[in-house]
């Protein structure tokens, strides 16, 4: 048998028509830069996330960057990225023209570990990034007890949680801005790269909005220095055809999860992501941790079963920050992970076939000790 990492393509198969009919639409007006279609989907997408307004762009890391911009922060000033992430989290604070400082992760959930974070506060630091790692919130109300203490802004990576909520709650009700990614193989993705940002405040979405769009609203009267950064018309159109799915295609990869825990239960040696309670975990990534990853992802290709690994390198020991002087043992947690961490096989359209052979093929490996 062979097991996909994820399988765009039974998506796909699955809504071919509404998807062709959607992107019809769009080019039957033209519409493909922003529009009525792109307008359409970010009430549809505000609406999902329980807040007031909804900012489409051309990427997750333009959302982050333009949320940061947004709130005023720039040169001079310090942002609390975790360790363990997607490097746009980081990218877009220097881009944004601030200085990403790095806080050490939780070794049961990888998530930012928060001790940590109040521990790297400085006079220079104007905001946090939590960001819900494979789809699990963080705790959002100790977040907001540790901004509302130092006086930080909240700005949330929400490139791979689209429907997690925090004690019933959305995303949105606990910062300032939330960004999302709809990088075709998240948990809701384009047909190419769009982004969006969420907020409630009014005068922050008009300063998104304009910020996206070259600094103005009216043609040519530019208030400011902006970028050009924005959702085109088919993204749109085929964004808001899939977010009516997305509810189901998140309970089927809760489904999915539950089945996998039940099959990896009393594996040995393998350690089972940690659902903390009250936070609705989407599983944008199943990540399982092993000592002998690099020899268990290798049995698993060679039984026609692909994996993943998020990340494998943190953020601090990357070439692109060695700048920074930080050493693996500044992040002890986040370090150790990056080479005990691997993601399974999650998406909708998994089979209980497909998740029963993964487990067996897991079952089977002798580390090579
Ligand atoms: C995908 C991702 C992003 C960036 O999104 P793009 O749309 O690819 O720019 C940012 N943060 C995290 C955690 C991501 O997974």
């Amino acid at each position: 048998m062979n097991v996909p990492f994820v399988d765009l393509s039974a998506q796909y198969v699955a809504i071919r028509n509404e998807i062709r009919e959607a992107m019809d639409a769009v080019l039957a007006d033209r519409t493909f830069i922003r529009g009525p279609h792109v307008a359409d989907f970010e009430k549809d997408f505000a609406t999902f996330c329980g807040a007031n307004h909804c900012i489409g762009v051309g990427s997750g890391t333009d959302a982050l960057t333009i949320a940061l911009r947004s709130l005023g922060i720039g040169p001079g000033h310090e942002v609390l990225v975790p360790a363990n992430t997607f490097i746009a989290t980081s990218e877009a604070v220097t881009l944004a023209g601030a200085h990403p400082v790095f806080v050490d992760v939780h070794p049961d959930t990888s998530l930012m570990d928060l001790d940590a974070a109040e521990a790297k506060i400085t006079s220079r630091t104007r905001a946090i990034i939590p960001v819900h790692l494979f789809g699990q919130p963080v705790d959002m109300a100790a977040v907001r007890t540790l901004a509302e203490a130092r006086n930080l802004l909240i700005v949330q990576d929400c490139a791979q949680a689209h429907g997690a909520t925090v004690d019933g709650r959305p995303l949105a009700d606990f910062g300032d801005a939330c960004c999302y990614s709809f990088f075709p193989g998240k948990n809701l993705g384009a047909y190419g790269d769009a982004g969006a940002i969420v907020v409630n405040d009014p005068e922050l979405a008009t300063r998104c909005r304009m910020t996206a769009n070259h600094g103005r609203i009216g043609k040519y009267d530019h208030e400011f220095e902006g970028m050009n950064s924005r959702m085109d018309g088919l993204q749109g159109a085929v964004l808001r055809v899939k977010l009516f799915h997305l509810e189901a295609w998140t309970e089927a990869r809760r489904a999915n999860a539950a089945r996998y825990a039940k099959l990896l239960a009393d594996v040995p040696g393998i350690s089972l992501p940690v659902a903390s309670p009250g936070r609705r975990h989407v599983y944008h990534l199943y990540v399982i941790r092993h000592p002998w990853r690099d020899a268990l992802q290798a049995h698993l290709k060679a039984r026609g079963v692909a994996t993943g690994v998020h990340y494998p390198i943190a953020l601090p020991n990357l070439t692109a920050y060695a700048g920074f002087g930080h050493k693996p043992e500044d992040f002890p947690v986040a370090s150790r992970l990056s080479g005990e961490i691997l993601s399974l096989p999650m998406y909708a359209e998994l089979t209980s076939e497909q998740a029963a052979y993964v487990a067996q093929c897991l079952r089977e490996f002798n580390h090579p000790e």
